[in-house]
């Protein structure tokens, strides 16, 4: 019996948020491994099957630390004949749009060869770190899957990806508009580009939901608001409310933060003066 360990890292340019909400999904492993041809996980995301080829890979996460940002898993069932397998990825930040990620193996080799064991640890470990990076280069489509974008609404999207709210603006009228359409619907310009807004204003509306997921610390059903934004008169713009008393009443003050959903930024209003 022989003890290999593999030890990686790459760098990815995003917060580390956003590559924790990712790689703490134990059950998410596919969208960002590469070479996955069948996978299937138990109903509490704590058992998963992933088949590669003809290899079947067994695997049950043992821990997940969201304070240290750091998941531990084992493989049950392989084909690599190994007495013990323990697995570690960490993500750590190294600035506001970089993050390390850091994957540990460490198994014992009862019977094969244990460089070419070594080899290809090396080589999966490198391809789901690549994969990894791949996931958080992709266009804004892919980085919204439930959302359904189109060229109108992309541009703004896109600008969530930078935590920044944009809105079009016509170089015609010079007013803005929302939600974004490829005209102006004052002056019927096509002359439109996004611009930043401040994402301050007053609750409008005030819905209350009891579908879809809540945001982080606010409790169901949970707040919906549309905020008439500072920039003009009429702009407004419709987003959850992170107020866990979820009494904002209309014409409260809001600011807008952000939320890190399904990996990737999502705008939330927080009443002025709240505490994040
Ligand atoms: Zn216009």
């Amino acid at each position: 019996m022989t003890r290999v360990r593999v030890t990686r890292s790459i760098g990815v340019a995003v917060p580390v948020d956003e590559v924790w909400d990712l790689v703490s999904r134990f059950d998410q492993l596919p969208r960002w491994m590469p070479g996955i041809d069948a996978f299937a996980a138990t109903p509490d995301g704590r058992v998963r099957t992933v088949l590669s080829g003809e290899a079947t890979f067994l695997e049950r996460l043992t821990g997940i630390d969201p304070v240290e940002h750091r998941v531990t898993y084992s493989l049950i069932h392989s084909p690599l004949d190994l007495s013990t397998h323990e697995g570690t990825i960490a993500v750590h930040s190294a600035g506001p749009n970089a993050t390390v990620v850091d994957w540990v193996l460490d198994v014992t080799v009862d019977s094969r060869d244990p460089e070419e064991v070594r080899t290809g640890l090396r080589a999966a470990v490198d391809a789901g770190l690549e994969g990894l990076r791949a996931y958080f280069s992709a266009p804004v489509w892919a980085r919204y899957p439930s959302l359904a974008l189109d060229e109108d609404s992309a541009p703004g999207v896109a600008g969530w990806l930078d935590r920044r709210l944009l809105v079009p603006r016509c170089a015609s009228c010079s007013r803005l508009h929302l939600p974004a359409r490829p005209v102006c619907p004052y002056c019927w310009s096509d002359e439109v580009q996004h611009e930043p807004v401040s994402g301050r204003g007053v609750v409008a509306l005030s819905i209350t939901l009891r579908q879809g997921p809540a945001y982080p610390g606010v409790g169901y059903p949970y707040p919906v608001v549309t905020v008439e934004l500072e920039e003009q008169a009429g702009l407004r713009f419709s987003s959850g409310l992170a107020d866990p008393s979820r009494t904002s009443p209309i014409g409260a003050p809001v600011e807008l933060d952000w939320v890190v959903r399904d990996a990737a930024p999502f705008p939330v209003f927080r009443p002025i003066g709240a505490s994040a």
